[in-house]
């Protein structure tokens, strides 16, 4: 569903949202006998090294070459490592915890556990779901062939916002970027199938592969749905999706939160797309007119010329498959199928549809997630970690600071703000202190694609409300029941969920060193994202405003531009490049979190020299501990999309290059220049 990923293109997260599958048993601590104190556990996971490969050569595959080695990716996912393995184990948890609840006799209605019962159990009814087919769409799409004018198209888009389809673009509301205390209504381009717009556009074989294969899709699901010139509906709805992608701008471009940011009053907008009629969008939305911020102004433009020129007709057809391709899991398994298909199949490589149960989650962390992450956070989330997170975030904190006074390049104005803004920064540790309303959601158990429709307006009702008020400060993007963590400009807030609180990233039972280049180089990676080449450009206060100087906003691009050269530098699949400026900003966070981080655990030592544990000293753990952390192997199709639309480096690259820019690594284990990851001191890029 559409909605969530946009109000997460204001966050810069840790990870692509993961998906899941079974979990390996938990690396266990040697057992000692009796009265002798156990030896200090590392945390490190040694059986899945390879001893046969040297750190200074590739410190990835020295730390992780083993478990790739014996590792396949379940047939049921597009890749697979140590996200995903704790996703499957949150997954279970959580499942445990709905099924008691579907179990429940006599729920009282409108309970949580009413509501979480009926969601499962409506999902899990297949019996059900057959025997209704297409049925549970009828009314919607009734509703798609009354569209009769361009203004009905408008009002169509709109209101398609509500039921979470948001095409060809997408509403929603978060904080205003030069208003930061303010929610503002956000227009963001949208409305294509494929992964990114060069899957249209791009001639290279493999893509026109891509787009034969879409066709046919499109075709078969029109087919499937009654209509009757599928093939020719086909082309049509081929051909506008071809033109929206010619119009929309690259990931690159998305990135600037300057361009990005065109707030404009309704006679502003009514410029810029005079053939779209704004006030039938309002209507259709269910929302005031108002002023809104337009992230990509050309497309709307463009948007607006399609709404005048392509027939009605076509509009009507492109907006039935929008909404069949995205509730078609929800329906009987000639749709859910053929959607797998594709998206599944051809898209990512994946082999197997994933089990039922491991769906109806994900589209409970969907439309509920708050109400699962609160009975999931008091069975599983120690109140300990929290105590123990906070002592390495405040030593990652102080560590950045005292970084901060060492940079040679930096001028003390800038340096001045700089430190403003890290002190201003909040941490977000495990789960929200107040829990999301949902008592307006209501949930039916023989109404699967019913709840999914409730789900999404009661998102969307939420968003529209909120437009225009006060921003809520406590609100968490992500479910604390997920594997990720996330930076977000706009609060200057970093946030880690309560299931990214385990081993590798963070061993309550385990020494410091692995845990700090684990969760503590998460943790500085969340924090400079506040200063890496997009968050750089906002404030303590959350507001877009460049308070640099000159001459310090030139040196910091010439140490980034340093950077996109290193990552486009890296290969994969036949010799295709790293896109260096897509992943700016995450390597960025990569580079400098884990320089942070090993600040952090020199404080956290506080002068004592660290022991020796499993052969490895305190800093090599340290650096082994990050390398295990992104232990992770892709199917083909996956990393040829995330090269196209994932803003973070594949994980070797995120392991290896990194540390190749840190002096302490070549310390820690003796890199010399005929080793592969050696960088002259010249060469290695150190921005804070
Ligand atoms: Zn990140």
């Amino acid at each position: 569903m559409a909605r969530r990923v946009f109000v997460m293109a204001a966050a810069a997260v840790l990870a692509a949202c993961a998906s899941k599958e079974p979990q390996p048993p938990p690396a266990t601590a040697a057992v000692s006998a009796a009265p002798v104190p156990p030896p200090p556990k590392s945390g490190l996971d040694l059986t899945g090294f390879d001893r046969g490969v040297r750190p200074q050569d590739d410190l990835y595959r020295f730390a992780g070459g083993g478990w790739l080695a014996r590792t396949e990716i379940p047939a049921d996912r597009s890749n697979y490592g140590s996200f995903i393995i704790l996703d499957d184990q949150a997954k279970e948890e959580v499942r445990g915890l709905i099924v008691a609840a579907a179990q429940q006799p006599n729920r009282t209605p409108g309970s949580d556990a009413q509501k979480v019962g009926d969601y499962y159990n409506a999902y899990m009814d297949t019996t059900r779901v057959e025997s209704l087919g297409l049925a549970p769409l009828h009314a919607e799409l009734a509703r798609i062939d009354a569209i009769a004018t361009p203004r009905d198209v408008a009002r169509y888009i709109g209101y398609s916002q509500r039921l979470g389809v948001a095409q060809p673009f997408a509403w929603f509301s978060t904080a205003d970027k030069k208003d930061s205390g303010v929610y503002l209504g956000q227009v963001y381009q949208n409305g294509l199938t494929m992964p990114d717009r060069d899957y249209y556009l791009n001639p290279e074989d493999k893509y026109a592969a891509f787009r034969a294969k879409f066709a046919e899709y499109v075709e078969q699901m029109l087919a499937r749905a009654g209509e009757r010139n599928a093939k020719s509906a086909a082309a049509r709805i081929a051909a506008l999706e071809t033109r929206l992608a010619n119009y929309q701008w690259t990931k690159v471009q998305n990135r600037d939160p300057v361009k990005t940011y065109n707030p404009m009053t309704l006679p502003e907008y009514q410029k810029l797309a005079p053939n779209f009629d704004w006030l039938a969008f309002f209507d259709g939305l269910g929302a005031p007119v108002q002023k809104q911020n337009f992230y990509q102004p050309s497309f709307i433009k463009g948007v607006g010329q399609l709404v005048k020129t392509v027939p009605v007709s076509d509009w009507r057809l492109y907006f039935k498959f929008q909404l069949l391709d995205d509730y078609a899991p929800y329906l009987s398994a000639q749709f859910a199928d053929l959607e797998f298909d594709f998206h599944g199949r051809t898209l990512n490589g994946v082999k197997e549809q994933k089990p039922r149960w491991r769906l109806a989650l994900e589209s409970m962390d969907g439309n509920m997630g708050e109400l699962l992450g609160k009975q999931f956070v008091e069975k599983y989330f120690p109140p300990e970690a929290k105590q123990r997170m906070l002592g390495i975030v405040g030593n990652l904190l102080k560590a950045m600071d005292q970084s901060m006074d060492g940079l040679e390049w930096m001028g003390p104005e800038t340096r001045a703000e700089a430190k403003k803004k890290l002190s201003k920064i909040t941490v977000k540790i495990g789960y929200p202190d107040k829990w999301r309303d949902y008592s307006a959601f209501v949930v039916k158990g023989d109404d699967l694609v019913g709840n999914v429709l409730r789900g999404q307006e009661f998102e969307a009702r939420r968003q529209i409300a909120r437009s225009g008020g006060p921003v809520d400060k406590g609100e968490w993007l992500m479910n604390p029941q997920q594997v990720n963590a996330y930076y977000l400009s706009s609060s200057n807030e970093i946030t880690f969920p309560a299931a990214i609180l385990r081993p590798p990233f963070f061993d309550l039972g385990a020494d410091d060193a692995v845990n700090y280049g684990g969760i503590g180089s998460v943790i500085g990676h969340e924090i400079s994202h506040g200063f890496d080449d997009s968050g750089r450009q906002f404030d303590g206060d959350g507001n877009l405003r460049d308070w640099w100087s000159a001459e310090d906003g030139a040196k910091f691009k010439q140490r980034a531009d340093a950077l996109v050269k290193q990552y486009a530098a890296c290969t994969v699949l036949d010799n295709r490049p790293l896109n260096g400026e897509l992943t700016l900003g995450e390597n960025i966070g990569d580079l400098s979190g884990m320089a942070i981080a090993l600040k952090g655990y020199r404080l956290s030592l506080a002068g004592k020299p660290a022991p020796e544990i499993d052969g490895f000293t305190g800093e090599q753990r340290f650096f082994l501990g990050w390398a295990q952390v992104w232990r992770r192997k892709y199917r083909d199709e996956e990393l040829l999309k995330r090269l196209l639309t994932d803003p973070h480096s594949p994980s070797e690259f995120r392991s290896n290059v990194p540390a190749s820019n840190i002096d302490a690594f070549y310390e820690a284990f003796e890199v010399k220049p005929t080793d592969r990851l050696y960088r002259p001191p010249e060469q290695r890029v150190r921005i804070w």
